[in-house]
């Protein structure tokens, strides 16, 4: 790599010390980021020794395979300026950064717009002579489609399109870009992914997980805007779309935008078909007691945000008619699960005695493990001609592997220009879109109450087909069929 400087606005932050410098140590031990510069940039008036402290302390903490000898190394990287999100304060980062430049926005998002503004005042938004300049935005972006759209606005006062790179970390994670490659190299595959063969899909992503420290975030922003509008939305499209014609970035994102611009829209007469949203009482989880939503600390009293949000989309298109495709996320639920299960239509029969017809599923198993599995029935050893459930079963990784955090192959694509696995603003756009009509229903009501550490509220049934169950969350992934 040539000489590239990278600069987080926001490096005192959260982000910051979890994921974004474990990240960037981990590429530094693997040799790909020798000629990287990493300016953090904060309110702070630190010293560069002070926030080497800092971020040492961070690594300690979160890098998995912190060694000293490699910490002297990757600390000459490190640089740090202090300053409010201004021009004429931002300044003070210019004899410091090479002509390729990537600014990475790890603040609040009401500040994106805000610091992109003072960038690009500060005359770092233009293409230097043999270089280039391109800005990272942390989601979330915009709080609905209004607020997305005056952001994109501001933000292309001084930046073109192809120099933002919205972040989605899901499109960074090894299982989502599986799903790209499982669907189109297996020839098999292809002529059954269609509402011939297919009946449904359903993506979930479930957590044990309450509020913990993001109280005042998630209380303004709940499960929808939260899980939904962005990481499962995208999970979706990539489930859905029709083989681009290549891997160019443009057509891959063209061709996940037609998904969701397929999307039938939901009306506000049609939400209560299409949209379940939950908040998690005081329950358990094993033996432990845990606190309903409304009376963590730093939630409003009498809250009526949802922590769970269930959904039923449905495409209008000759591959998808008639196949729904639920989402849901939620917090304090069973277990921490996560899944794409695509559920094939049962065979017509003759079936074999002892034979459940609908028992085959392709599943794409996020958390807790990482792996494919299809569920298929085999004959029952013995004398009758009947049969059993059976699962063929993939790892996806195996020990060998150099498996890239999310972050890890996100700074990559981001320092090499692959814009690939960050969202043009039409994604945003649309996916706000389809969303809008819930998100206004859901200003008034209250959301139906789950006990905390089950499966949900009892009332996101009412989104299926009568034929559909839902997927258990509570088995965890196992053995379920
Ligand atoms: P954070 O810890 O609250 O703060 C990030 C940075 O913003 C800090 O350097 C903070 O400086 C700075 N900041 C706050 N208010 C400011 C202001 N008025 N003027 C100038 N700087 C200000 O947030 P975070 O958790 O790192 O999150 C950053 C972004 O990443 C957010 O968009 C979030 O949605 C996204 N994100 C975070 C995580 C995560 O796990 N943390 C995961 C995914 C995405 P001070 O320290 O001085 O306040």
């Amino acid at each position: 790599m040539t000489a590239t400087t990278l600069v987080i606005l926001g490096a005192s932050g959260d982000l910051t010390q979890r994921l974004l410098m474990p990240a960037l140590y981990r590429l530094h031990t693997l040799g790909l980021t020798s000629d990287l510069r990493i300016i953090g940039y904060a309110k702070e008036a630190w010293s560069r020794q002070h926030f080497e402290k800092h971020i040492h302390e961070a690594l300690q903490a979160f890098a998995p395979d912190f060694k000293t000898a490699d910490w002297n190394r990757f600390r000459r990287q490190l640089d740090y300026v202090g300053g409010e999100l201004q021009a004429d304060q931002l300044a003070a980062l210019k004899d410091k950064l090479a002509p390729s430049t990537l600014f990475y926005l790890a603040l609040p998002p009401p500040l994106f717009g805000v610091a992109a503004t003072a960038l690009g005042e500060a005359g770092f938004s233009k293409n230097p002579r043999g270089g280039w300049r391109r800005l990272v935005v942390e989601k979330p972006f915009g709080t609905d489609l209004a607020s997305a759209q005056e952001l994109r606005a501001r933000m292309h006062d001084h930046w073109d399109e192809e120099q933002i790179l919205r972040i989605d970390h899901f499109l960074g994670k090894e299982t989502t870009q599986n799903l790209m490659v499982f669907r189109f190299a297996n020839r098999f595959l292809e002529p059954i992914w269609n509402a011939q063969h297919i009946a449904q899909v359903q993506i979930t992503y479930a957590e044990t997980l309450g509020v913990e420290q993001r109280a005042a975030y998630y209380d303004k922003a709940g499960a929808l805007r939260d899980m939904l509008q962005n990481h499962l939305m995208q999970l979706f499209s990539l489930a859905a779309m029709e083989p681009p014609s290549s891997w160019d970035a443009e057509v891959l994102r063209d061709h996940k935008v037609e998904v969701l611009r397929s999307v039938i829209p939901i009306t506000a007469g049609s939400v209560n078909k299409h949209a379940v949203r939950g908040q998690y009482r005081a329950g358990k989880l094993g033996r432990k007691k845990l606190a309903g939503y409304r009376a963590e600390p730093g939630i409003k009293r009498g809250s009526d945000t949802e922590t769970f949000a269930a959904l039923r989309l449905e495409v209008d298109n000759w591959r998808w008619h008639g196949v729904p495709f639920y989402l849901r996320s939620g917090k304090r639920l069973a277990s921490n699960y996560s899944e794409i299960a695509v559920q094939f239509r049962e065979v017509p029969g003759p079936i074999p005695h002892a034979v459940d017809a609908g028992n085959n599923w392709m599943i794409f198993r996020i958390r807790p493990v990482e792996r494919m599995d299809l569920l298929v029935t085999a004959k029952q050893p013995g004398g009758k001609l009947a049969g059993r459930p059976a699962t063929l079963s993939a790892l996806y990784a195996t020990p060998d592997d150099r498996e890239f955090s999310a972050y890890e192959q996100l700074l990559m694509d981001a320092l090499g220009g692959d814009r690939s696995h960050f969202l043009r603003f039409d994604e945003v756009e649309w996916a706000w879109k389809v969303l809008t009509p819930v998100l206004n229903a859901w200003q008034k009501g209250a959301p139906d109450f789950y006990a905390a550490g089950s499966e949900g509220p009892d009332t996101q049934a009412r989104l299926l087909d009568p034929d559909h169950h839902w997927r258990s969350i509570a088995l965890d992934g196992g053995d379920q069929v």
